[in-house]
């Protein structure tokens, strides 16, 4: 059995030579928050020992300034975890630390290895053992049995011996490196920053709306398949590691990253409102008003309301205070999330033909609610529109989408659906128009929407 419960819809951070190493990595894991809210840590470097701090929680929940200031050194590399209910031992949080015979390491790693489980069967085999459910610490042990005697040499080993998806960030007590799969499913960026004693330093961070907050000047993306070494006093050293052969995650721009970031430089709201024109193009519909499903739907449905002429209205209020409730994840429990998320203003949408924009339908649970919210109302019509294709396939690259199964359109058509979700009309922008929006300069994995898998995992 698969478990792609691990390293999930996650953050990394980098930052090399910096006197406020750990504060700008704390500042740039809370820009990225979105991207996992389960747990959080910082590994900082002081040159000769490192420090780590890590724990179950949001950013601000795991760090106050005692405990920054403790986190000495500068180099930080941090990391933000999401994982599905039943997974969240501190021991799964990351950095992943360990001692071994070179001295002191740490990684932070977005993305799911397809490899894991074999990979880490056969280092059980010859004695390993295991702390955490992590498919990153069979990298720890790979590292570890290297025979080489540099931890460049061992890291570039390791990283051979692993597969699928990996943005990832290691250091030591003096270095820092950044890899990046040879196809580049998640994202990574380099940046600048102004070090205090007007030297330069650095930061690789998985969006770049981190840079805007740290006040980092982006310089390019890490390339897929590439390997970048920082040591002090020296401009990043870059070695292409692997033949590239790019895949980027096409639902990073549906859904995943920050509007206000630039992912292998495109501006992602920008992008989304493209998506909601093109839907509006594809899939028009007579009505009153267009109301997003905040956040997620917010920029599409501005682009379809733009695009069709009909008035663009928040009628939907979003409650941001919701938080995890640490009860298991039932549907009943889904469904009143959903409820004290999202609430709709009967005085908008009373008697009225109202098209709602979603990004994406994963189990249906959300579009249901909605719906029936809607109407509960008194909305007149309830058109559902989605601004990318269905979700018909989980992913392996490190996207929390839940087994098949419990894919709403691994099963149904689009009309059973829109009665399911009990729309009086449900539809999705297609590949060809999401890949116009987008645009076709690049190459994407696409694999959820289309089952197009460029690896698939190993059991
Ligand atoms: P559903 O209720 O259909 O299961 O989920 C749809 C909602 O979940 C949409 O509002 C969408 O914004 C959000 N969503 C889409 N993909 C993901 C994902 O990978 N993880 C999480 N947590 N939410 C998602
Ligand atoms: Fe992204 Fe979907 Fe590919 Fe996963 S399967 S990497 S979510 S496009
Ligand atoms: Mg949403």
């Amino acid at each position: 059995m698969i478990n792609k419960d691990f390293n999930e819809k996650c953050a990394v951070v980098g930052v090399f030579n910096s006197k406020s190493a750990s504060q700008t990595a704390y500042f740039s894991l809370f820009s990225m928050q979105h991207r996992g809210q389960e747990a959080a840590g910082i590994s900082s470097s002081d040159g000769k020992k490192m420090h780590t701090i890590k724990d179950r929680g949001l950013v601000t929940q795991v760090f106050d300034e005692v405990k920054l200031a403790t986190l000495k050194g500068d180099i930080a590399i941090g990391h933000t975890r999401y994982s599905t209910a039943g997974d969240d031992s501190i021991l799964d949080a990351q950095p992943v630390y360990a001692r071994y015979d070179l001295g002191e390491l740490a990684i932070v790693h977005n993305g799911n290895f397809t490899n894991a489980e074999p990979v880490r069967k056969k280092l059980i085999d010859k004695g390993a053992i295991f702390q955490t459910h992590m498919d990153t610490e069979n990298l720890i042990h790979l590292i570890a049995k290297s025979d080489k005697t540099e931890l460049l040499d061992r890291i570039m080993d390791g990283v051979k011996k692993v597969e699928g998806a990996f943005s990832l960030v290691f250091s030591n007590e003096t270095q820092m490196f950044a890899v990046r799969d040879p196809h580049g499913f998640r994202p990574l960026s380099l940046g600048k920053i102004s070090n205090e004693n007007g030297e330069d330093g650095y930061i690789v961070a998985s969006e770049t709306c981190a840079f805007d907050l740290v006040g980092a000047k982006f310089i390019r993306d890490v390339k897929a398949g590439e390997l970048l070494i920082f040591e002090k006093g020296k401009e990043p050293k870059s070695i292409q590691l692997f033949e590239p052969n790019p895949h980027h995650c096409i639902f990073e721009y549906v859904y995943f990253a920050r509007p206000d970031s630039t992912v292998i430089g495109k501006n992602v709201y920008k992008l989304r409102k493209e998506m909601g024109r093109n839907l509006a193009k594809e899939s028009p519909v007579e009505a009153d008003m267009v109301v997003p499903v905040p956040d997620g739907g917010v920029p599409s449905a501005l682009g379809y309301a733009e695009e069709s002429g009909i008035p663009f209205n928040m009628a939907i209020m979003r409650n941001h205070y919701v938080g995890r409730t640490f009860i298991e994840p039932t549907q009943k429990i889904r469904d009143l999330k959903v409820k004290m998320k999202l609430s709709p203003m009967s005085e908008v949408v009373g008697g009225k033909r109202v098209i709602v924009i979603d990004d994406s339908i994963v189990r249906g649970t959300t579009s249901r609610q909605i719906v029936r919210m809607l109407k509960e109302a008194g909305a007149k019509e309830v058109h559902m529109r989605i601004s990318s294709p269905p979700t018909t396939h989980p992913c392996y690259y490190g996207v929390d989408t839940p087994d098949q199964e419990q894919l709403i359109a691994s099963k149904s058509t689009v009309s059973e659906i829109a009665k399911y979700i009990e729309a009086d009309s449900l539809a999705y922008l297609s590949n060809d128009g999401l890949l116009d929006s987008v645009g076709r300069d690049l190459n994407y994995c696409q694999a959820c929407f289309t089952g197009d898998f460029v690896i698939e995992p190993k059991e």
